[in-house]
């Protein structure tokens, strides 16, 4: 499997790497940066341009296919033992970081404060989603939840990411609250820790302190019948 640079570093921009595999417009690199729609959070996009002729490949899609990252690209050309430079469309990026992390706030307040199931959540870079599990469609303790996050901005906690033995992890099962799936046969796992506040398995790009989401505006809750809750927000800068 490619090395996945994002997971040490969410701020590398650019990078340069080897074409191992190259299937029509379906490129895989020995090591990427391109985080693949995953988890909720939606794709990078950005350029891949061929070191030997200069020709320049917009990457439109990126999606993890049998364990490997495979980018899409707009028109065939590439071809395997290509060596590339790859820049990452930072402002989609940062937008889809400051989201994630912000969904990992919020999460937190409902989860570790009121005790409530977060169940899914989708995010792009114009807007939030969670989903909860919540008997009592209550919107004015939806918007109290976002004061309540705006506030731990407000304190603007770091965020660290650390590895954490996975035998030793399993013993809080606090930390796979947002983790479905979470492949647990790894060794190390990989903690996303608001510090102070709530740590999470995880695998994503986050923003390494929370001023850096900017503030949280309340958008709109959908009721989706029998306790299942979907809330948007936004992020101002
Ligand atoms: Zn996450």
């Amino acid at each position: 499997m490619a090395d996945c640079l994002y997971t040490e570093n969410s701020y590398l921009k650019e990078f340069d790497a080897k074409v191992t595999s190259a299937k029509g417009k379906y490129i895989i690199l020995d090591k990427t940066s391109f985080y693949p729609n995953s988890g909720g959070v939606e794709w990078d996009t950005g350029k891949i341009s061929n070191r030997k002729d200069g020709k320049v490949y917009n990457v439109i899609y990126v999606g993890k296919f049998e364990g490997d990252i495979s980018h899409e690209i707009d028109k065939e050309g590439l071809n395997a033992g290509d060596e590339v430079h790859c820049v990452i469309d930072w402002e989609r990026r940062y937008k889809l970081m400051r989201y994630h992390t912000a969904a990992h706030l919020i999460s937190g307040i409902f989860n570790r404060k009121y005790n409530l199931l977060i169940t899914g959540n989708q995010l792009t870079p114009d807007k939030g989603r969670i989903d909860l599990n919540m008997e009592k469609f209550d919107i004015d303790f939806i918007k109290k939840i976002i004061d309540e996050a705006n506030e731990f901005i407000n304190k603007d906690l770091s965020v660290d990411i650390y590895y954490k033995d996975i035998e030793e992890a399993k013993k809080d099962p606090s930390l796979f609250k947002l983790a479905v799936g979470f492949p647990h046969e790894v060794k190390n796992l990989r903690i996303v820790d608001i510090r102070g506040f709530d740590a999470q398995a995880d695998g994503g790009c986050h923003v390494k302190s929370l001023k850096e989401i900017g503030k949280i505006t309340f958008l709109e809750a959908i009721n989706k019948g029998k306790n299942n809750r979907r809330i948007y927000f936004i992020l101002e800068d």
